[in-house]
C-alpha cells in the first residue's frame, strides 16, 4: 500500500467512526445547520489538500526519507534500538505540535490564521480539518524542520500524521462520552470534552488545552483546563466573541479573515463576559 492510500485508509475509518458516534450520541445541539457548515468547512479542506499537493506535497514525509538517506538529525547519528527512536520521535513530534498550537495563540500575526479555526460556531468532526491554508503551509514546514531536526523515520513520521488528523478529528466531536471514559481517556489522550473548552468564546478557556493528541503536555506546562467551560458543555458559547454572525463566516470570508480585521488581543475577553460579544 502506498504512503498516500495507507493516510487515506486510516483516515477515513476515524472519520467514518467518530460520525457514527456525532449521530449516535451527539454531545450538543447544533446552532447552524450542518450542512452549511460542512459545506465551508469541508470546502476549506479541499483547498487544503490541492494548494498542498501543489505546492510542497507530503513534506514532512518526504523530508525524513531525505534525511534518512543521508543520516542527517538525531536520531541517525545514535544508535538506538528501534523501538525507542520512534517512541522518542513520536513524543518530540507531539510536543512539537502542541508548542506550535501555543504559539499560533500567543503570536499576533499566527493566531491572525489560527482564528479561522476557532471563528467556527458549533464544533464537530469537521471542525479539526478546518485551518486557513497558509496555517497549513506553515504547520507543515514547522513539522519538517523538527523532522530533519530529530531524523525521525519516515514511517514513524506518517503514523504520528495519521495520528494527529484523527485525533483532531475525534476531540472536536459533537460525541457525547461517559464521564467515566472521559476522564479515563484524558490520562492519556485530549478527549473532546477537553478540547471544547479550548473552542469557548471566553479567552481565559480558549487560551488553555492546547493539545492535539497526547494531554501530558497541557498537564506538564500548566495550562490543562480540568473543569467545564464556566457556562457548562451545554451552554457554553463557541467561535470568536468578535464573530458570531454565520452569515459572514462564508469560505470567502474565512479566506480573507488573516488579512481583513485586527483581531482582539490576547486577554481582550478576560472575564468571560457574554455581554462584550458583538455581531459580525
Ligand atoms: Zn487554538
Ligand atoms: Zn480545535
Amino acid at each position: 500500500m502506498s504512503e498516500a492510500a495507507l493516510r487515506l485508509t486510516i483516515f477515513a475509518g476515524i472519520f467514518v467512526a467518530v460520525g457514527l458516534l456525532e449521530f449516535a450520541f451527539p454531545k450538543r445541539p447544533l446552532r447552524v445547520s450542518r450542512w452549511r457548515r460542512w459545506g465551508i468547512n469541508l470546502g476549506l479542506v479541499v483547498l487544503d489538500v490541492v494548494i498542498l499537493r501543489v505546492t510542497i506535497g507530503a513534506l514532512a514525509f518526504a523530508t525524513a526519507m531525505y534525511a534518512q538517506a543521508r543520516g542527517w538529525g538525531l536520531f541517525n547519528l545514535v544508535d538506538l534500538p528501534f523501538w525507542a527512536e520512534a517512541v522518542a520521535a513520536f513524543l518530540i513530534l507531539d510536543f512539537a505540535v502542541y508548542l506550535q498550537h501555543v504559539a499560533s495563540h500567543a503570536v499576533p500575526v499566527l493566531w491572525r490564521l489560527h482564528r479561522v479555526h476557532h471563528a467556527d460556531l458549533d464544533i464537530d468532526l469537521t471542525s479539526g480539518l478546518r485551518f486557513h491554508p497558509i496555517e497549513i503551509l506553515l504547520s507543515m514546514l514547522f513539522k519538517a524542520a523538527v523532522v530533519v531536526a530529530i531524523g525521525a523515520d519516515p514511517w514513524v513520521v506518517l503514523l504520528f500524521e495519521a495520528v494527529l488528523n484523527g485525533s483532531a478529528v475525534f476531540t472536536h466531536g459533537n460525541v457525547r462520552l461517559p464521564e467515566w471514559l472521559d476522564a479515563a481517556l484524558r490520562w492519556m489522550v485530549c478527549t473532546p470534552d477537553m478540547h471544547r473548552v479550548h473552542h469557548s468564546i471566553d479567552r481565559t478557556e480558549t487560551d488553555t488545552n492546547y493539545g492535539f493528541f497526547l494531554s501530558v503536555w497541557d498537564r506538564l506546562c500548566g495550562t490543562y483546563h480540568r473543569a467545564p467551560p464556566k457556562r457548562g458543555h451545554q451552554g457554553a458559547v463557541l467561535g470568536l466573541a468578535d464573530h458570531q454572525e454565520q452569515g459572514k463566516l462564508g469560505l470567502l470570508s474565512l479566506l480573507a479573515m488573516p488579512f481583513s480585521d485586527a483581531p482582539r488581543g490576547r486577554g481582550a475577553d478576560k472575564g468571560g463576559s457574554r455581554g462584550k460579544a458583538v455581531g459580525g
